[in-house]
């Protein structure tokens, strides 16, 4: 039997017992508690908050990342044009910190039909939150002290004011507050430790949150021509696995456009950010989105993230909410 195996499907709040309820509860608790916390955090550091959009012409093209396993892309016409279901407010972030919100977050609705077999996974939903920021002017070592910061943060509060809540989910003692600075890899010195698997290996590894650089993925994430190297960035969790990706981005329009073409994604559903580049109103910007119920799944020790969710969204299972 795999580990995958035991990985039982939550269930929707109907068919809970009442102990699971009071679990269901308590890791609620824990998600508000997340979320005033990162909020205040970002709130107070100048940051303004912004609401999603679930409905947009230009959304992630989510290609590529060697992570991503999408069965299905959402596409509907609404008065006559083509929409798709937000995979993620990357291009409208950059959209937005370029011009009237230079630094902003956003709770982001994520809809990504991941394909079935990752139901078991424990760590894919096909629909999540991010907390999605950006801000212009910024570099890679400034999103690490910020969210270097605002985990400490959170997690010092949480063990001070929710102590019975991690009680009941035996997470009293062993959620520590991470040490910080959190270490750094290069991907490649761990593809050269790990082999292709490196992902897997320091997810079971690390006791504490650790940083990996320099990852090939989609056309916004900031690449260095000459050297090959990517700017850009993901958080790894003890035991969790990647909880956050982010980058210094791309602004320059040859850079983009050779980009896109490159990856052989259909440059006429990124017209606007060309358009913006080439008029040089695209400005050098970095950020990340954490994802929430990762996020919350590592500090309440669930088995599944979907634990996480008051209506589970597992890859293969739909219900009726
Ligand atoms: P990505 O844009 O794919 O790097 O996603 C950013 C963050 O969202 C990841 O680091 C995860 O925390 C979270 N995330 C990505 N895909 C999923 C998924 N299918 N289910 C739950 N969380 C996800
Ligand atoms: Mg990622």
């Amino acid at each position: 039997m795999t580990k995958q195996d035991l990985i039982e499907i939550p269930k929707p709040l109907d068919q809970l017992t009442a102990t699971e309820i009071e679990r269901k509860s308590c890791i609620g608790k824990v998600m508000t508690y997340t979320l005033k916390s990162l909020t205040n955090t970002y709130v107070n550091k100048g940051f303004q908050w912004l609401l999603p959009v679930a409905l947009s012409q230009s959304t992630d093209p989510l290609w590529p990342d060697p992570g991503a396993s999408i069965e299905k892309r959402i596409e509907v016409d609404i008065y006559g044009k083509p929409v798709r279901t937000t995979a993620s407010m990357i291009i409208h972030k950059l959209i937005a910190a370029s011009t009237a919100y230079p630094k902003l977050f956003i709770l982001s609705p994520n809809i990504r039909i991941e394909k079935a077999e990752r139901a078991k996974t424990g760590r894919h939903l096909y629909e999540f939150t991010q907390l999605d920021f950006e801000a212009q002017g910024a570099c890679s070592k400034d999103i690490f002290i910020l969210v270097e910061e605002a985990i400490v943060t959170l997690i010092k509060d949480l063990k001070r004011e929710m102590k019975s809540e991690l009680t009941t989910l035996c997470r009293c003692d062993t959620l520590k507050v991470p040490k910080t600075p959190f270490k750094i890899y290069d991907r490649v010195e761990l593809e050269a430790k790990y082999g292709k698997d490196w992902e897997a290996v320091i997810t079971s590894e690390i006791t504490d949150p650790v940083w990996v650089t320099n990852i090939p993925r989609e056309f916004y994430d900031f690449e260095d021509f000459r050297t090959g190297k990517w700017d850009n960035y993901d958080l790894f969790l003890p035991q969790f696995g990647e909880v956050l990706s982010g980058a210094k981005r791309e602004y320059e329009y040859t850079k983009i456009l050779t980009k896109i073409e490159r990856d052989q994604v259909k440059k006429e559903n990124y017209s606007l950010i060309l358009k913006m580049a080439k008029e040089s109103r695209l400005k050098p910007t970095a950020g990340a989105g954490i994802g929430m119920e990762r996020l919350v799944g590592w500090i309440a020790g669930v088995k599944h993230i979907a634990e996480c969710q008051p209506f589970p969204r597992v890859p293969g299972n739909v219900n009726e909410l």
